[in-house]
Parts: structure tokens; C-alpha cells; sequence
């Protein structure tokens, strides 16, 4: 893997950039993107060596795509058109049933593998990006089996190299489960922000009185829309299931209220510390609860 072009080096690219260079410094990373104001930066703050254009994929051992998931869909067929034999392609979108639709019947499938790190924090853009971010992360590969056999083992190597331990699933099952443990968490949060701010117009009175639950809860509000809204509209079906069931579960809990029921409602909340056992392993991980979508 001597030449890695990167397609959006933002947070994930832009990390992913910085522990691949450090575990192989004689490795030319590239960079692509829309703005060269962005590829600028990315020079700047040493996350690739050489800015390229997506004709240069042509000299590509490995490209990585981390631009969002609309923009993926639609470019991934013309990287697989433009890559050598040999190269590989690697997206690390947050859906995965319609990015691995889109090169299903492509004449080099076998020369992409589909990938989701769970790790990320609610900054965006290259200077976004951090070394250590996928240090005991899971990584979910997609359908390895259409993948070329050599062309799995070196990317699998190099994510393994950067800390992430790799989980098989396929792509319908990926979009179904992250609908749960990633997109409802982040619309939840949006609408607890929309929610205080709508009531709460004074800011200093939110800066005063926001304790640390409150900005640890909305923490994700912060993430960038224009990443988040083709992963929801990817993902329509499961994270509309999702929501109904959210919001059962919270109409349930003004029912509860409104009747003066709170012996209920303590069993509610103490049933659902559980959740502390569920994600021992995630808290006491290198890098606690980082992990998002
Ligand atoms: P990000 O920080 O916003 O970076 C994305 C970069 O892509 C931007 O710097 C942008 O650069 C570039 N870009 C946007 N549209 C483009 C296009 N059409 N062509 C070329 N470049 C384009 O986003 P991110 O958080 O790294 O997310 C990247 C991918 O990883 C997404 O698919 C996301 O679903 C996935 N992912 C995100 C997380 C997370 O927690 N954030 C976790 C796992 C996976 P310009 O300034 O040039 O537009």
C-alpha cells in the first residue's frame, strides 16, 4: 500500500490518515476533496503529503472514501472505473445497504470492501481529525466474501494496525442495528437541543444552568448536518421504526407521570440501568465513550 488517496479528509479520513502515516511512513498519502481550501488545511496540519484529483485513483494501491453517504453512493462506481487491477477501494460510510448496492453488478466489486468504524466525535472537517480515534474500536466490514481474498488481508491489516478490531455483518443487518445504537442517539439529541432552546431563549440562562448532563446528553446536537441528513435519508425505513419506538417509550413516561405513578416510574429507571452492565467494556475502552456514529 505505497500510494493511499483519501476522498474527503475530514474527521474520519483525516485520522485515518494520520495512524496509517505513523505505522508507515514510507506510504504517500493523498488527498481529495471538493474545496482546495479543505486540502489546503489538510497540508497544513500534516495529514497527507500531496493534494490529487480523482483522475490520479489511477495510481491508487488503496482509496479510502469518508465523504457522506449521498456523495459516496454516487462517485464509488467511477473510483472502482478508474483504479489499476491490483488497487483497492474502501468507503467508511455510515450506512451500508445502498453504497453496496451501488457497485453490486460493477465489473471490479471485487476490488471494494465496505467498512463502518464505529468511532467519531461530533467535530467535523480536517481539523477534526485525531490521531488514536479508532484505538479499541469496532470496525464492521460488509459482505468480506465479494472482496478479493489479497485485497481483504492488507486493508484488514492496516485497520487492525490502527487499533480496530473488525466485526462481520451484512449490510441489511448493519443498517437495521445502527438505526438503534447510533441514529436514534443522534436525533434524540437534536431534539433535546431544539427543545431547551425553543423554551429557552436567554443563553446565559442555558449557559448557567446546563450542567454537565445536559451538555454530555446533547453532546451530538453538535454534529454536522450535512453529514447526517443522507444517512437518515439512506436509512428512512429503520430509524422511522426506531423513532415510533422512542416515542411510545417516552409517551408511556408522561402517561406514568400524569397518573402519579411514580413507583412505576422508578422501576422504568431501574430496570433500564442495565444498561450501565451492557456498556462496562465500552467505558473502561482506551478511549471510554468517544464512539458515535
Ligand atoms: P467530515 O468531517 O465532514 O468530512 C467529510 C469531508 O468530505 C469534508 O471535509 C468535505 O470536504 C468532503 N466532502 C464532502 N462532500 C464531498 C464530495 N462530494 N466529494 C469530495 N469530498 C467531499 O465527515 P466525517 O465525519 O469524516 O464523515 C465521513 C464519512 O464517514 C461519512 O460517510 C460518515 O457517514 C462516515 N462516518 C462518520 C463518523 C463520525 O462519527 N463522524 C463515524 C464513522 C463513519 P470539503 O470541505 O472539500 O467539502
Amino acid at each position: 500500500m505505497k500510494n493511499i488517496y483519501i476522498i474527503g479528509v475530514g474527521l474520519i479520513g483525516g485520522s485515518l490518515a494520520i495512524d496509517i502515516k505513523k505505522n508507515n511512513p514510507e506510504t504517500v498519502i493523498y488527498g481529495i476533496s471538493r474545496k482546495d481550501s479543505t486540502l489546503e488545511t489538510a497540508l497544513s496540519l500534516n495529514l497527507i503529503d500531496k493534494k490529487a484529483t480523482l483522475d490520479d485513483v489511477e495510481k491508487a494501491d488503496l482509496v479510502i472514501v469518508s465523504i457522506p453517504v449521498d456523495a459516496t453512493v454516487k462517485l464509488l462506481p467511477t473510483i472502482l472505473d478508474k483504479i489499476p487491477d491490483n488497487g483497492l477501494v474502501v468507503d467508511a460510510g455510515s450506512t451500508k445497504e445502498d453504497i453496496c448496492k451501488a457497485v453490486e453488478n460493477h465489473p471490479k466489486r471485487r476490488n471494494f470492501l465496505a467498512m463502518h468504524p464505529i468511532a467519531g466525535t461530533e467535530h467535523s472537517g480536517p481539523n477534526a481529525a485525531i490521531s488514536g480515534l479508532f484505538v479499541g474500536k469496532t470496525n464492521i466490514i460488509c459482505e468480506v466474501e465479494k472482496t478479493a481474498f489479497k485485497l481483504q488481508e492488507k486493508a484488514l491489516k492496516l485497520f487492525a494496525d490502527v487499533g480496530m478490531r473488525m466485526r462481520y455483518m451484512n449490510p441489511v443487518a448493519h443498517d437495521k442495528h445502527i438505526a438503534y445504537m447510533s441514529h436514534l442517539s443522534h436525533i434524540s439529541a437534536f431534539m433535546l437541543g431544539k427543545t431547551v432552546i425553543d423554551k429557552e431563549r436567554n443563553e446565559r440562562d442555558i449557559f448557567d444552568m446546563a450542567g454537565s448532563g445536559f451538555a454530555s446528553t446533547v453532546r451530538l446536537a453538535k454534529s454536522s448536518p450535512e453529514m447526517w441528513t443522507p444517512i437518515f435519508k439512506q436509512n428512512k425505513t429503520n430509524v422511522i421504526e426506531t423513532l415510533e419506538e422512542y416515542i411510545t417509550n417516552l409517551t408511556h413516561f408522561k402517561e406514568l407521570m400524569q397518573q402519579d405513578d411514580f413507583d412505576a416510574i422508578f422501576n422504568e429507571m431501574k430496570d433500564t440501568n442495565y444498561i450501565k452492565e451492557i456498556l462496562k467494556p465500552l467505558l473502561t475502552s482506551p478511549k471510554g465513550m468517544d464512539a458515535h456514529s
